[in-house]
This record gives C-alpha cells, sequence and structure tokens, in this order.
C-alpha cells in the first residue's frame, strides 16, 4: 500500500498524463477576469516538478538562479499569506488572486501563473516582482 502510494504521488504526478477537470476547462475561458485557469494551473505543476520537488522552483540553469528565484517566490507567498490570513481573522479586503494559493508555496506559483497568463494587468498591479521573475523565465531573452 506504501510503495503504490509513492508511485502515485511520484510517477504519476512527474512523468505521467497531466489530468484535467473538463468541466473547468470549459469554463477557463469565462473565469479569466478571476485569474484562474486550470489548464495553466496544472502544466505549471508540471514544470515545477521538472527539477524533482513540488517546491515553486521550475528547472533552472544554476543554484544561484534557484536561490534568487527562490527568495522572490517566497517573499511575494508570506506577503500574500498575510493578506490572506488578515482576510479570514480581521475581515480585511481578500486578495484578489486565488487563496488556495496561501496552502502551499507550489500550490502559490501554480496559481500566480494561472493570473499571470490569464490577467497579466491586474497581476502586474498585484505582485510586480513576480511579473518580472516570471518574464525572466517564461520569455527568455532573444
Ligand atoms: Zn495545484
Amino acid at each position: 500500500m506504501h510503495d503504490w502510494n509513492e508511485v502515485l504521488a511520484g510517477e504519476a504526478m512527474e512523468r505521467g498524463p497531466v489530468m484535467l477537470n473538463w468541466h473547468d476547462v470549459a469554463h477557463a475561458g469565462a473565469t479569466a477576469d478571476t485569474g484562474f485557469n486550470v489548464v495553466i494551473h496544472e502544466f505549471v505543476h508540471k514544470i515545477d516538478l521538472r527539477d524533482g520537488a513540488p517546491d515553486g522552483c521550475p528547472p533552472l540553469p544554476s543554484r544561484e538562479a534557484r536561490r534568487r528565484w527562490l527568495a522572490v517566490l517566497q517573499a511575494q507567498y508570506a506577503h500574500f499569506r498575510e493578506q490572506v490570513i488578515k482576510a479570514e481573522r480581521f475581515g480585511e479586503p481578500a486578495p484578489w488572486l486565488d487563496d488556495y494559493g496561501a496552502t502551499a508555496i507550489d500550490e502559490f506559483f501554480a496559481v500566480a501563473c494561472e493570473a499571470y497568463f490569464v490577467n497579466r494587468e491586474r497581476f502586474t498591479r498585484e505582485f510586480p516582482p513576480l511579473t518580472v521573475l516570471f518574464d525572466g523565465f517564461y520569455l527568455p531573452a532573444a
């Protein structure tokens, strides 16, 4: 049982297919304003797992690049978690980004990339350092 579970979590997620809920895929266009897109979300998890760990870091060319990536992402994640906690506990306005992103750093990466691709303008207003970071990865200089 234990081995089987590990195969499911490791092999299936790292090298297996991307599983998508058709309802969410069919409605992905309609949720663009909110920055949701389940297709992008799942493929970002695949990119994250390319280097082995679901840590919010895609495959990068050096340890230094990785260190810089995580420094930016973790700072933004911590800030976002604080916003979510303040909204939940003290009734402050809910953050624009899906609060599912506050559950773990790899979910934050996936949720942030959804918003980056779906509603770049709003995303950039909310997370300027992440637009710079993601541009460096998704739009490498020619
Ligand atoms: Zn996810």
